[in-house]
């Protein structure tokens, strides 16, 4: 069994980092309450020491060729399969999810790495040839020294997909992930470092998020800023970006509406969405969170997913019968009471769930009961607000038009989804719905080499696949007279 490290470290051109006399932010596992480690806070000193590495850094990994690097990233891939059990318990420790997820997760980071180092061999650039003889160049180069942001959800997960394009298109990084869950990417890291990364390259800071990106984002050192997170911050990192006119990728999460048609497989269709809605729970920024249904079927549907949530087992994710663990943070389950509370004053139904859960000292730990609320009025601040918890906010509708209408109401774009078995429906849904990706009959809407990435308020800029290696890359022409 591995026990979580008690003293975690930073990494800043090339030296592992511990605590010293810098301030400390207390690690607490989810499922008890309690403390476990202390994370040292970056200081300006580490920051700006972190900044000239990179800096340095830059022309000897650019110059690397894509073979060199694209070995390196294979090999920290081979070894974070190698520690995916260590690193998804450290995981479960620290987020909650199920150790089972947790080690999923640790091998899909894994295979970001080898994708990006097999993508970045084919990013060819192209040859104008003119007949008067003059020729133009297309060429795409690393953009430069990155900043990226990561939230606690997928601890792992989320970094990759901006350390491995970064790394394979010739960029240092600098990487802040999220002070609740900072062994595991710790742990990513000590695998790249391990594989051969030359010092400075990447690196990895922890401490006050607001003083962080605002130092980092205003060196002119750092060319591009990566985040993942609230709408709230992305818009106030765009600010700080703006300030430098500095390239930014933006993920900033969805409220993923989910229409079910009449004509779908009903029974399957239950047992996905129900297994979906409550996967690490809830808190996935393409969870399905606002659930359209069909009116023939409503009532059938309602009374299934409640049933089915019954089953769902919660409780500490260190367990092997559990399929859900606690939220992530004492934010989460506050928010849910909110937002049910809310949507039951407004005349939704709860179906089930609603509570936080007691007894065996869940008390002491982030637990919430997974709620089922139906007839939620579109008023309800949860048909308005991604919920990221274990809610289903259920309502009706009657034709394809009021669906499409439903989905497209909010401002947000990230994921979509609908279940349905005609063709037309399918590929009117396809084209109407407006978000980054749309899952019909399926909620595999991030297989790693398909771009992923929102629309309107959910963000700009790609993740994953050769568009995603593009956002660390920029364009030059070259002509020849
Ligand atoms: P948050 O936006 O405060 O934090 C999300 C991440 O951003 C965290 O890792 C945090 O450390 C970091 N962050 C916060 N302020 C920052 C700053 N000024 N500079 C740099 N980084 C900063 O959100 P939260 O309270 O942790 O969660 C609230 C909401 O955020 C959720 O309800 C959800 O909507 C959204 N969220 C989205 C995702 C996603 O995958 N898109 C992930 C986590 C949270």
């Amino acid at each position: 069994m591995t026990s979580y490290p008690k003293n975690l470290q930073l990494h800043i051109d090339g030296e592992w980092i511990d605590i010293g006399n810098r301030n400390a932010i207390a690690v607490v596992n989810p499922a008890t309450g309690e403390a476990i480690s202390s994370l040292p806070k970056a200081n300006n000193d580490d920051l700006n020491r972190a900044l000239h590495a990179a800096q340095r850094a830059w022309p000897v990994w650019r110059e690397t060729t894509v073979d060199q690097r694209g070995d390196i990233l294979r090999k920290g891939a081979n070894l974070m399969r190698e520690r995916a059990d260590m690193i998804g318990h450290l995981m479960t420790l620290e987020q909650g999810k199920p150790l089972a997820q947790g080690v999923g997760e640790v091998i899909g980071a894994a295979k970001q790495f080898d994708i990006m180092a097999e993508e970045a061999k084919r990013c060819y650039g192209r040859v104008l040839v003119r007949p008067t003889g003059e020729n133009s160049f297309v060429k795409y180069q690393p953009v430069g020294p990155v900043a990226a942001f990561s939230p606690w959800n997928f601890p792992l997960f989320t970094p990759a997909r901006k350390l491995a394009p970064a790394l394979a298109a010739g960029c240092p990084i600098i990487l802040k992930p999220a002070e609740e869950t900072p062994a595991s990417a710790i742990e990513m890291i000590r695998c790249l470092v391990d594989a051969g990364l030359p010092s400075g390259v990447l690196q990895i800071v922890f401490g006050d998020p607001a003083h962080i990106s605002e130092h980092l984002i205003a060196s002119d050192i750092i060319r591009k800023v990566s985040f993942t997170g609230s709408v709230p911050v992305g818009k106030h990192l765009m600010r700080l970006a703006a300030d430098g006119l500095k390239r930014t990728t933006m993920e900033l999460g969805g409220h993923a509406p989910v229409l079910v048609f009449d004509d779908c497989d009903l029974e399957t269709t239950l047992d996905a969405l129900v297994a979906g809605k409550f996967r690490n729970a809830g808190q996935v920024c393409v969870a399905p969170t606002r659930f359209y249904v069909q009116q023939g079927i409503y009532d059938r549907f309602v009374k299934g997913f409640a049933e089915r949530t019954k089953a769902v087992n919660v409780g500490n994710g260190m367990a092997p019968e559990v399929k859900m663990g606690p939220l992530a943070n004492h934010r989460r389950p506050d928010t849910m009471e909110r937002m049910i509370s809310n949507a039951t004053s407004a005349g939704a139904k709860l179906n089930i769930g609603g509570e936080r859960l007691a007894g065996n000292g869940q008390e002491n730990g982030f637990f919430y009961q997974p709620t089922v609320i139906s007839d939620v009025p579109l008023q309800a601040e949860i048909m308005n607000e991604e919920p990221f918890g274990p809610v289903a906010a259920i309502r009706p509708f009657a034709t394809l038009d009021d669906a499409i209408e439903q989905a497209n109401r909010l401002p947000l774009g990230l994921a979509a989804y609908a279940y349905t078995s005609a063709l037309k429906t399918a590929n009117i849904l396809g084209d109407a719905i407006e978000a980054g990706m749309v899952g019909i009959n399926t909620q595999t809407v991030s297989p790693g080499d398909a771009p992923f990435g929102g629309v309107k308020h959910s963000g700009h800029g790609l993740e994953d696949g050769p568009d995603g290696l593009m956002a660390y890359m920029v364009t030059k022409a070259v002509h020849h007279g």
